[in-house]
């Protein structure tokens, strides 16, 4: 059967959504992709009452093909990220590393963005060589695009060198460098070098930033760079974390999950656990991965259901109390829906209208055990088969053949 065009001409009514100017109750209107403004006829309705619409989320640092590599045992502690390198050469000798190697890597970044795009993250900041699977229709999320980066000042074999990529890095775009990943005088140095090198700007985005001291946050605040915060990856791999409130409170601080190598199984959870530390504001969760992950990363559009920008949407069931909680402490399993340019992605099985409406082809899963519809252009097998608690069912139907004619 050949795809239908998928359209994105919709309206959601009942459901209260997060606008630029607080909550609303308004209908939300999407149209080619985009939030629309004006009402406009022949859209397809949705009716959610008792359920909030946020953005789509932003996770500001992945390296999206190594996902399913399995990670160091954690028994060890590291005193910087230089060291964890080191003790992961030998890892590579491991069969089931050298396995999960060998799947090919437009299949390894395709399982990096579907993995995001199952816990309602929309865009990701990939911090690795470009590749040209990244550029497909059909990626599952969008990307960070137009950005410098190197890997990091102790590492320069690895990546773009550093002065010749922040050189190249226009001041309107992000420069990405991991920074002060570790605990000891080597990360504690790294930013004090940075500067004395010229590549602490107000574009310079940090990654980590475990060793920072309290001066060299305030000089980051002064200057107007940021920081990516990973405090999975950090408390696995380093022990510890950085305070996060001056950075926040400031507006200079975005989330990342880094891979599952190190860090966090999706965004979701990092917000749980953001959540449970108790150092920020309920308010203040939901920006990390949002407005000031959009901001810090230079993508105007993302982060805020603004007319104008992409129609990137998380659907959840409003549980009552502050709304911010309805998502920050569920588990992806929980969501309702995850829309990207206006279509659905992965949605509850009563979302069948909608997929349907905007010509979008499903195939039935489970995510952790819970029955869900999955856009077909993102059931790829061979990427469902890397993800833990996701698998494809049956298509009803292909298997009913009558058995009438055995008797
Ligand atoms: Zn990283």
């Amino acid at each position: 059967m050949a795809a239908r065009s998928a359209h994105s001409h919709a309206v959601v009514y009942g459901a209260t959504c997060l606008r630029p100017d607080g909550w609303s109750g308004a209908p939300l209107r999407m149209r080619d992709g985009v939030i629309a403004d004006a009402e406009s006829s022949g859209a397809f309705r949705i009716y959610l009452r008792d359920h909030l619409v946020f953005p789509g989320l932003i996770n500001a640092h992945d390296h999206l093909h190594v996902n399913a590599v399995p990670p160091l045992a954690a028994t060890e502690v590291f005193a910087n990220s230089y060291a964890w390198i080191d003790a992961f050469q030998a890892h590579f000798d491991d069969s089931a590393v050298k396995a999960a190697l060998r799947v090919p890597k437009a299949v390894r970044l395709r399982h990096g963005g579907l993995k995001n795009l199952l816990a309602g993250t929309t865009c990701v900041a990939h911090h690795d060589p470009w590749h040209e699977a990244l550029d497909a229709d059909d990626f599952p999320v969008a990307l960070l695009r137009d950005y410098g980066w190197s890997y990091a000042l102790g590492w320069p074999s690895y990546g773009p060198p550093v002065r010749q990529s922040f050189a190249q890095t226009p001041a309107d775009r992000p420069w990405l460098i991991h920074l002060a990943e570790g605990t000891d005088a080597v990360a504690q140095a790294e930013l004090t070098q940075l500067d004395a090198l010229g590549y602490l700007a107000p574009h310079s985005i940090l990654v980590h930033g475990v060793g920072l001291h309290e001066q060299d946050i305030e000089r980051i605040i002064a200057v107007g760079a940021g920081v990516v915060w990973c405090p999975r990856s950090n408390r696995r791999l380093l022990g510890r974390t950085l305070h996060p409130r001056r950075l926040a409170d400031a507006g200079r601080l975005a989330l990342g999950t880094d891979s599952r190598l190190s860090g966090s199984r999706d965004l979701l959870e990092e917000l749980r656990d953001v959540a449970d530390g108790g150092e920020l504001r309920s308010t203040q969760w939901l920006d990390l991965v949002t407005t000031d992950a959009a901001r810090l990363l230079r993508m105007p559009l993302r982060g805020s259901l603004q007319a104008g920008a992409p129609a990137d949407l998380v659907i959840v069931e409003d549980r009552g109390g502050d709304p911010i909680r309805s998502l920050v402490g569920i588990g992806r399993a929980q969501l309702r829906a995850v829309v990207r340019d206006g279509l659905p992605r992965i949605a509850d099985p009563d979302f069948a209208e909608w997929f349907d409406a905007a010509g979008v082809e499903t195939v039935p899963v489970m995510l952790d055990g819970r029955p869900k519809l999955l856009a077909t252009s993102l059931a790829d097998a061979e990427v469902i088969a890397l993800e833990p608690g996701l698998e494809q069912l049956p298509i009803r139907g292909v298997a009913a053949v009558p058995r009438e004619a055995c008797h």
